[in-house]
């Protein structure tokens, strides 16, 4: 039950993100229609063409290749990975998604660090996360990554400005099926719940007063 519990919240991921990331292969797509068009006409800039039209098929080849990831089952692969290159990766995978409502994800200080994880679970977890921030921010405005050391572990920070949690709703957070959402699966911080309790790490919540909420993961350091 619980493995089919993780596949459709994975499902229901790429669902929602579906409509963002159709936005961002459609105007690759129409400016590759436009370019051939020229061509076809016999246009002398060529080179230059065909320079912009690679780089469009490398922006749709990269946006697709992210979403593979979250077809793939769970199975547990722990290797050394970089901190930096994971979160990278999300932010470009959900940039589409931020940008339709105005939003920015704005990453501090590169964050060199390498962990022991499961590389796609680990995505999965800052998917769900900075999916919920984006989700709560009704203004445009901006989603803060930061990260520092503490001991023998690493922290996330993931800050948004949405309008925070309520007090009679933070201790529900993580059971499964509470969400607040039209369309909610609930799901989403179970699941990241669990994945980082299996790389012994956790979730933490805190409240920023009138500034929305943080999002903190904390893995531990090889
Ligand atoms: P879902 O996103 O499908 O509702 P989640 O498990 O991801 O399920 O989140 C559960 C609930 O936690 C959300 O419905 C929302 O009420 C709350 N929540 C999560 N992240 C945030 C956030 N950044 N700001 C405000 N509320 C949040
Ligand atoms: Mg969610």
């Amino acid at each position: 039950a619980e493995e089919m519990m993780i596949r459709s919240e994975k499902m229901s991921v790429a669902g929602q993100l579906a409509a963002g990331i159709a936005h961002e292969i459609r105007n690759p797509l129409t400016s590759l229609k436009g370019f051939l068009q020229l061509l076809q006409a016999g246009v002398n800039r060529k080179d230059a063409y065909h320079k912009i039209m690679v780089d469009e098929i490398e922006k749709m080849e990269s946006i697709t290749s992210e979403l593979l990831f979250i077809s793939k089952p769970m199975t547990e692969h722990k290797e050394m990975e970089s901190l930096s290159e994971m979160i990278e990766d999300v932010v470009t995978l959900l940039k589409p998604q931020a940008r339709l409502k105005s939003i920015e994800i704005l990453m501090g200080q590169e964050i060199n660090q390498d962990v022991k994880c499961d590389r796609s679970q680990i995505k999965q977890v800052f998917i769900n996360i900075l999916k919920n921030a984006i989700e709560a921010m009704n203004d445009p405005g901006c989603i803060k990554i930061s990260s520092h050391l503490r001991k023998e572990e690493i922290l996330i920070d993931m800050i948004d400005e949405g309008p925070g949690i309520p007090e009679e709703v933070i201790h529900k957070l993580g059971e499964p099926f509470f969400t607040t959402k039209q369309n909610g699966t609930g799901l989403g911080l179970m699941i990241s719940q669990q994945i980082l309790e299996r790389h012994e790490g956790k979730l933490e919540i805190l409240q920023n007063v009138n500034t929305g909420s943080t999002f903190r993961v904390i893995l531990p350091l090889p």
